[in-house]
């Protein structure tokens, strides 16, 4: 099992086998490559992209998706998935950042939500295709992850939204398309608390079921200007690890804005004392895993 942390400052916190940096998160904001933190970059959601092309934002019948568009999951503006020239711009960033990183951890390589985008080239495009809406969706998303498998000579680990059953259709993401193209899988299971989770280890548990290759789950720790009383704590954040390593996770990804964030976490996680103990009996090899590296961490807090 492997821990990694996921930031949006070039920082590398200790007690982690990687490092991913959200070198181009969705405000479209672009860092320097860390030549050895994997590069995080979404692809379509991409506010700069938007505010320089407003014309490029994904349409649908309930709007675009433009941040505040309420119809849809979408915290940012999102570009339309067949736009040739973002296509092409996004590809060639991606070949570049490759060279000057381990590895490439791509979000939002796929249409913005269901029923997008029906922008008139996208409806040209499906006409043309012949193929079913789904279908052509589906289509468009899997050629465009082969070509930038094509870019991509290091790892490659796709995002994939925390809906087992109807990605396709929300998203044109199809899982044995992708799975022919990804190292492994990112699930992204965000939350500003675990309070209740069975439901994650249930998702864990279906994409075990479904995913053809490993997948990490990124877990939400701390995210830039977040208030500490709105972040979940150190005892949700163990459990729900815990139980997600039971359900066959094969790594995490520990969102925070920086160090100084993962440390605080670090610390709270190793003070859980009886939680890590009483944690010891709720699984086998992946659940010691996961408190042993807690365990590791005594020495960093210290
Ligand atoms: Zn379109």
């Amino acid at each position: 099992m492997k821990f990694g942390t996921f930031t949006f400052q070039p920082q590398k916190p200790q007690g982690f086998d990687f490092h991913v940096l959200r070198l181009k998160p969705e405000t479209g904001i672009r860092l320097q490559p860390v030549q050895d933190m994997y590069s995080n970059i979404a692809v379509f959601a991409d506010n700069v992209a938007v505010r320089n092309h407003p014309d490029w934002i994904s349409q649908s019948p309930l709007g675009p998706a433009k941040m505040g568009n309420a119809n849809f999951n979408i915290y940012w503006d999102v570009v339309c998935a067949t736009q040739p020239e973002h296509r092409a711009e996004q590809l060639d960033y991606i070949a570049e950042v490759d060279r000057q990183s381990p590895g490439i951890c791509l979000n939002s390589q796929y249409f913005a939500d269901h029923d997008h985008c029906t922008c008139p080239r996208c409806r040209e495009l499906w006409k043309k295709s012949g193929l079913g809406w789904l279908e052509w969706r589906r289509k468009e998303v899997t050629d465009y992850i082969a070509q930038i498998r094509e870019k991509v000579k290091k790892e490659l680990i796709l995002a994939i939204q925390p809906d087992p059953v109807t990605s396709c259709e929300r998203y044109g993401v199809d899982f044995e398309d992708l799975a022919k193209y990804a190292d492994a899988f990112n699930v992204v299971m965000f939350s500003k608390n675990y309070a209740t989770p069975w439901y994650w280890e249930m998702l864990a548990r279906g994409f075990k079921k479904l995913l053809k290759k490993p997948f990490y789950i990124s877990l939400y720790v701390f995210g830039p200007g977040d208030n500490p009383k709105d972040v979940p704590t150190a005892a949700e954040l163990l459990t729900v690890s815990v139980r997600c390593a039971r359900a066959g996770a094969d790594g995490f990804l520990y969102l925070t804005d920086g160090a100084s964030q993962m440390l605080d976490f670090q610390k709270t996680a190793v003070e859980q004392v009886e939680l890590r103990q009483r944690l010891r009996s709720f699984g086998g090899q992946p659940v010691q895993e996961v408190l042993d590296r807690v365990a590791s961490w005594e020495k960093i807090v210290k």
